[in-house]
């Protein structure tokens, strides 16, 4: 079903309206240069996970793009859980997206209108399951995530995936399901959706964020493997180093956590690191009841 033909309502600068109504003009800035933000984030059991941190990183995203979303993080938190009640989502994906209008057209957008959107819908994994049973396969990209003095890296802005698109286009035609870019210094950087993890012996290895997203699941996962006494170390990972890796896998909103079999000439297996942290996040997106959790 093409994204623009769908039943269900997507809230729209203040309302919420019907899906196939929630247009914009083609002379929005936003549209041609990619003056625009967006989340990604997943609803369990009719709840929101980490609805905050996402709406508070839309609001800084934007603020690193230079323009200031008009609304509050308290807001966008309400406006999100009143679309998601609207569609009848219990479990799902939810994109707001903000962007500069049609006021100008130019480079410079002083006085653009922000906008901001909000679409939810059922997803249920953005890998297929049965790869993630034995882990997905990567390719290493040639283009590499550029330097913080080069883009505003730490934003999950839409300019920043054009990088990622064409990465994953070349690993889907090269019989690969993503790609894993490497830095602009040639360090192991991210997946086009997603944040990487490599177990060392009994320890997690994950590169510094310093110039991609620090995913709200990567943190997740970091406190999940503290929660089990495994050693985590954030730090610089060369290419050649994955040799000596014994485990790796993906974490993302989206990806959930995805256990990785091959990444370019490197291979892991999918062991009991990756399947207990697989474990640990679908328990903690879900939390149990207390009740539950206390048996
Ligand atoms: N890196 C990139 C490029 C991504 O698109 C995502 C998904 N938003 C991530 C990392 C992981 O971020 P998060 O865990 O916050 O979804």
């Amino acid at each position: 079903l093409p994204f623009d033909d769908r039943d269900g309502t997507i809230w729209f600068d203040g309302q919420l309206i019907p899906w196939r109504d929630a247009k914009l003009h083609v002379l929005s800035h936003g549209l041609h240069y990619a003056s625009a933000v967006f989340e990604g984030e997943r609803v369990y059991e009719g709840r929101i996970f980490k609805s905050t941190e996402h709406s508070a990183r839309l609001v800084r995203s934007a603020e690193l793009m230079d323009f200031k979303i008009p609304y509050s993080v308290e807001e966008i938190d309400r406006f999100k859980m009143e679309t998601v009640a609207a569609n009848g989502i219990v479990d799902g994906y939810i994109r707001p997206v903000a962007w500069r209008g049609s006021e100008m057209m130019g480079v410079s957008a002083q006085h653009n209108k922000i906008h901001l959107a909000i679409a939810t819908w059922v997803w249920p994994s953005y890998f297929a399951p049965e790869l993630r049973q034995k882990g997905i396969r990567l390719a290493i990209s040639d283009w590499r995530r550029p330097a913080p003095n080069t883009a505003p890296t730490a934003a999950k802005a839409a300019g920043l995936y054009m990088i990622c698109t064409l990465s994953k286009h070349k690993a889907e035609r090269d019989g690969y399901q993503d790609a894993l870019m490497l830095d602009y210094r040639g360090q192991v950087a991210e997946a086009t959706g997603a944040n990487i993890f490599f177990a060392f012996g009994d320890e997690l290895h994950t590169p510094t964020p310093d110039c991609f997203l620090d995913g709200i699941t990567r943190r997740t996962v970091i406190e999940l493997a503290k929660r089990r006494g495994i050693k985590v170390v954030e730090r610089a990972i060369m290419p050649e180093e994955m040799e000596k890796a014994e485990q790796c896998f993906l974490c993302g909103t989206a990806a959930e956590v995805t256990p990785v079999g091959e990444i370019g000439p490197y291979r892991f297996t999918v062991g009991d690191m990756v399947r207990n942290l697989m474990d640990d996040y679908s328990a903690e997106v879900r939390r149990a009841p207390a009740a539950k959790a206390a048996e």
